[in-house]
């Protein structure tokens, strides 16, 4: 029989698509924007973001997605259809399978959120793959071997740690914290040390040419503009990339206590294969400077970050979509 196949990584920030033989043919912000008086949707994706802290009063521009689980629902059945229209116009003959990736301590009301949207966006069933497992493919670990690996996934809202052996999870966890955790530690810090009102879109742009997790031996500044807090108008300030060190070191600590306990949970001979292998990070997030040099000293293990961190997830997907037998035990089938 003809079917069809979509890989979808549902992330808090940015949702990817990902289709056989075609690869990575999406790649959008999970963000909707919505007129306030008629409910309307306005813009999606790429569009809707460009609107962030831009928009009119009667607009409002929505993440459908919190910490990984579906908090809006209406906006991320509009986000998906649109999404999955965009990239597959297939979808008007041919009802697809899609596998989507979920947080690994979803509750079964938001696993049925999550696959009843998916349904309803024109899937003929549902696959639902664990978030780790899916980076932990794409960054090209063999996880069905008989060695433990682990990888911590930094992405938008949350960061996992999970340990890997026989192609299951053995040990995980997760916190609440990741890349928009460090934006609004970041925001939070520019207001109270530099007087100075910046948006989200601002202070991610900081984090991303600034930070780094570990202070850099020659320290460089960028100008930024925002709204002075006494005076109420427009001003600029001087930022060092040391002050974003100190500013995200205690988020950071979050993401590293998780990455202690899950080693503290997990038997002495799969502690011995990641000693050998490696912590291997994926996710936006690991696209932070340093963070690997900076979890290897702390954790005394070697630490990589894999390659295009941000699309790891989505190409795990891809390869799921491709051995369904071989990955079983990560997937749930809902029809
Ligand atoms: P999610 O899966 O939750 O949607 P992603 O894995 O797509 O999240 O990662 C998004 C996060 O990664 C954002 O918070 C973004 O700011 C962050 N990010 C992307 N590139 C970098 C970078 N070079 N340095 C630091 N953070 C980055
Ligand atoms: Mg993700």
């Amino acid at each position: 029989m003809f079917t069809k196949k979509i890989g979808i990584d549902l992330g808090t920030v940015n949702t990817l698509i990902f289709l056989p033989k075609r690869g990575i043919v999406l790649n959008e912000p999970s963000v909707v924007a919505i007129s306030k008086k008629e409910k309307k949707v306005l813009a999606i994706g790429v569009q809707a973001r460009k609107m962030l802290g831009k928009a009119p009063q009667e607009i409002t521009v929505i993440k459908p997605l919190l910490n990984g689980v579906i908090a809006d629902y209406k906006a991320a059945q509009a986000m998906l259809t649109y999404f999955i229209n965009k990239t597959s116009s297939f979808l008007r003959l041919f009802r697809p399978e899609i596998m989507v990736t979920v947080p690994v301590g979803i509750t079964s009301a938001e696993r049925r959120a999550i696959s009843e949207a998916v349904l309803k966006a024109g899937a003929k069933n549902v696959y639902l793959l664990k978030d780790p497992v899916a980076s932990a493919i794409g960054a090209g670990i063999k996880i069905t071997s008989a060695v433990g690996n682990m990888v911590v996934d930094i992405g938008g809202g949350t960061s996992d740690a999970a340990v890997i052996s026989l192609g299951g999870i053995v040990s995980c966890a997760c916190v609440r914290t990741g890349g928009a955790k460090i934006d609004q530690s970041i925001l939070d810090y520019v207001k109270k040390r530099h007087n100075l009102a910046i948006g989200e879109t601002t202070a991610e742009k900081i984090k991303i040419n600034l930070g780094s997790a570990l202070f850099l031996e020659k320290d460089k500044f960028k100008k930024i503009k925002g709204r002075d807090l006494v005076s109420g108008l427009p001003r600029s300030a001087k930022i060092y990339s040391s002050e974003i060190t100190h500013v995200i070191q205690e988020d950071l600590g979050e993401i590293i206590k998780i990455i202690k306990q899950v080693l503290q949970e997990t038997p002495p001979e799969l502690i011995s294969d990641i000693m050998d292998r490696g912590i291997i990070l994926t996710g936006g997030g690991a696209g932070l400077r340093n963070l690997d040099i900076l979890i290897s000293q702390t954790i005394g293990i070697p630490c990589y970050t894999a390659e295009d961190s941000l699309f790891c997830a989505a190409k795990g997907l891809g390869q799921a979509l491709d051995s369904l037998e071989t990955y079983k035990q990560n997937i749930s089938t809902i029809k």
